[in-house]
């Protein structure tokens, strides 16, 4: 283990060792953050970095320099310039190797997961993390376990973790009960490695998108990043990233960070605008950007803080307007998203009209996940399509404008 990295809860301040691992607080509950000690970001930053992708950051990784990863090569994904908006960037997260940017912090916790001898990993998903754990798992030689709402994931995500042999617990409900009956297994059995975002190393690898948009931009940081939100831990994995950037000297400025929820999907929105320090759980949420239909976030306190401490916020933006921007993307930019990923345009319309961001303000859309992992999503933009018999098709053309 790292012996300058250790454990700690951002809630109540309780600390704790890597070697003696555990996903939640002892005390409080909350989801446990790993934090470096001394002058340990100040170090890592005079390391040269080589390489792509996340393991290009590996000073900045709670592990020995002699870790061995387990890689698909994740992360280093393009920066698009978008031609809907002055000074708008698009992080098309996408392109990874399982086709969202969940296999940023899954190649960082399943080689946690190997490191410690685990046999068996589990989550509990919408689609992309039970694909991406799939592959990994399938990668290192483990068993996976995957559990997802029943007959509500998209059919490329459910391809995908049939394509790579995990096992496929479909749970009546949702998202949020699927991970209660992940964590209430874990309790009594510890057999299992938990790969959902309550794992700390996850987080670790997710926050290596912020190093990259900051190289990305000639080692600067833009005005904005604006994201959507589901059980959070993207938005906490990435303010960490720039945190740790500036807390290392590499930069002086942080970004405000702009979460965006769906409006059937919304107690982290709510709860900012009202100013509540607590959460009150959606019941039954409702999108059809699946990815973030999520009633009850996990890291709901920690997502609130990243909004609260970057002076940004967290909006919520209808599904009407997160298919018109999905269209856009796909017919403008040329980028095809999944509808969880327009909400990023969707929320940076909605946040450009309320004043939140300036025009010309530099700012980065993340792109979370790939535009053929929901393909019935797409049938809604209206299909232009003909048929013809062999020989007519002149004719037929002509008519058909
Ligand atoms: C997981 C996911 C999200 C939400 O990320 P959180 O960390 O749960 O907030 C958004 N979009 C896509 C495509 C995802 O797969
Ligand atoms: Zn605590």
């Amino acid at each position: 283990m790292d012996r300058d990295a250790s454990l700690t809860c951002y809630n109540c301040g309780w600390k704790g060792s890597l070697e003696e691992f555990r996903y939640t607080c002892p005390r409080c509950g909350e989801p446990l953050t790993i934090v470096y000690e001394g002058g340990r970001l100040a170090e890592s930053s005079r390391k040269e970095l080589r390489g792509r992708g996340v393991w290009r950051y590996s000073a900045f990784l709670p592990f020995p320099e002699d870790v061995e990863p387990i890689t698909l090569d994740e992360g280093w994904t393009p920066l698009h310039v978008s031609k809907l908006a002055g000074g708008l960037r698009l992080k098309n997260e996408g392109l990874n190797p399982t086709a969202s940017f969940k296999d940023r912090g899954m190649t960082v916790a399943i080689t946690d997961a190997h490191r410690r001898g685990a046999s068996k990993v589990i989550c509990a998903s919408t689609g992309n993390t039970a694909a991406s754990v799939a592959a990994y798992a399938a990668r290192a030689g483990m068993r996976s376990y995957v559990l997802v709402p029943s007959g509500a994931v998209a059919k490329g995500k459910l391809a995908q973790a049939v394509a790579h042999g995990a096992k496929i617990v479909k749970v009546k409900g949702g998202f949020d009960e699927a991970l209660r009956e992940v964590l209430e297994l874990l309790s009594s059995d510890r057999s299992f490695y938990l790969l959902n975002s309550v794992n700390p190393y996850r987080i670790e690898g997710q926050k290596t998108l912020a190093f990259e948009v900051w190289e990305q931009l000639d080692r600067s940081v833009p005005d904005v990043i604006v994201l959507p939100v589901g059980n959070a831990g993207n938005i906490s994995a990435i303010w960490k990233g720039f945190k740790e950037l500036r807390d290392a000297g590499l930069t002086d400025s942080t970004p405000r960070m702009i979460g965006v929820q769906a409006e059937g999907a919304a107690p982290l929105a709510r709860a900012f605008e009202e100013g509540l320090s607590e959460l009150r759980p959606v019941e039954s949420p409702q999108t059809y950007a699946t990815a973030i239909k999520i009633g009850s976030p996990v890291s709901w306190r920690r997502a609130l803080m990243a909004a609260r401490e970057s002076h940004g916020a967290i909006i919520s933006v209808g599904d009407d307007s997160i298919l018109e921007a999905q269209r856009d993307l796909a017919r403008v930019d040329g980028v095809f998203v999944e509808p969880a990923s327009a909400a990023s345009l969707a929320g940076y319309r909605r946040a450009l009209a309320e004043g939140l961001i300036d025009n010309g303000e530099k700012v980065v859309a993340v792109l979370t996940g790939h535009g053929l992992k929901d393909p019935d999503a797409v049938m809604r933009f209206g299909v232009d399509e003909m048929e013809v018999e062999p020989g007519k098709l002149r004719r037929e053309l002509s008519a058909y404008q």
